[in-house]
């Protein structure tokens, strides 16, 4: 299982997408939010439902990991993929937490912003307010310093095409070690340097 998490995204889709499309063996996990879509925002970017509804999921037991970030849920549904796929997800600093506690073994990728300008400015791009973004840098500086504890490899994403490369290097990296491969988890730049996987609990809610 791979993740990619953190604040570099600036929305849900474009590396991953991007990563799925040129790698089919990865499966990506297509999350429920109970956010409102943006305009514009592509109808199949999550599961868009209300809170009652996403909480039904939860008592249901539905979700493999949840979490609530800056006041709304978002959560990936049990991964069903199909046999020989290798499942991708997009998420939080929080649920890259939870997924870390159960699946050890995930390979967890956090992508940072190449600045704070530059992460604003994205957000403005795609129509957030100024009130969202300042809540939004504020929540990505905690799951940078905490992303950098748990994370196994770390790509600024400066440009989607060249973050997109990174990130496919890193999961061949993986793939190449679990066949056996040599080398294969020398670190390199991009790689968080073997880091060891504490697990810190003290992530406020929403950050
Ligand atoms: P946005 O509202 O910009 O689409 O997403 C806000 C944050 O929620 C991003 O960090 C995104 O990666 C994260 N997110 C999206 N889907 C999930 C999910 O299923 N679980 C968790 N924990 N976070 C998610």
């Amino acid at each position: 299982m791979f993740v990619l998490f953190g604040p570099g995204g600036a929305g849900k889709g474009t590396v991953a997408a991007r990563l799925v499309a040129e790698d089919p063996v990865l499966w990506l996990s297509r999350s429920w939010t109970t956010r409102k879509r943006r305009p514009g925002e592509p109808a199949d970017a999550y599961v868009f439902v209300d809170r009652p509804t996403f909480e039904a999921q939860v008592d249901a037991r539905g979700f493999f990991e949840w979490a609530e970030f800056l006041g709304n849920l978002y959560g990936t549904p049990i991964p069903q993929p199909e046999p020989g796929r290798e499942v991708l997800l997009e998420i939080d600093l929080q649920g890259a937490q939870q997924v870390r506690r159960v699946r050890p073994d995930a390979i967890l990728i956090l992508l940072k912003p190449p600045s704070a300008d530059e992460q604003a400015a994205r957000l403005r791009g795609r129509g957030d307010d100024e009130a969202h973004i300042a809540e939004r840098l504020r929540a990505g500086a905690q799951e940078e310093r905490i992303g950098l504890l748990i994370a196994d490899a770390v790509v600024v994403n400066h440009e989607v095409a060249q973050a997109t490369a990174d990130v496919a290097g890193i999961v061949e990296r993986y793939r190449s070690a679990a066949r056996g491969g040599g080398d294969a988890l020398r670190p390199t730049v991009g790689d968080a340097g073997g880091a060891s996987h504490p697990t810190p609990d003290d992530v406020p809610e929403g950050s």
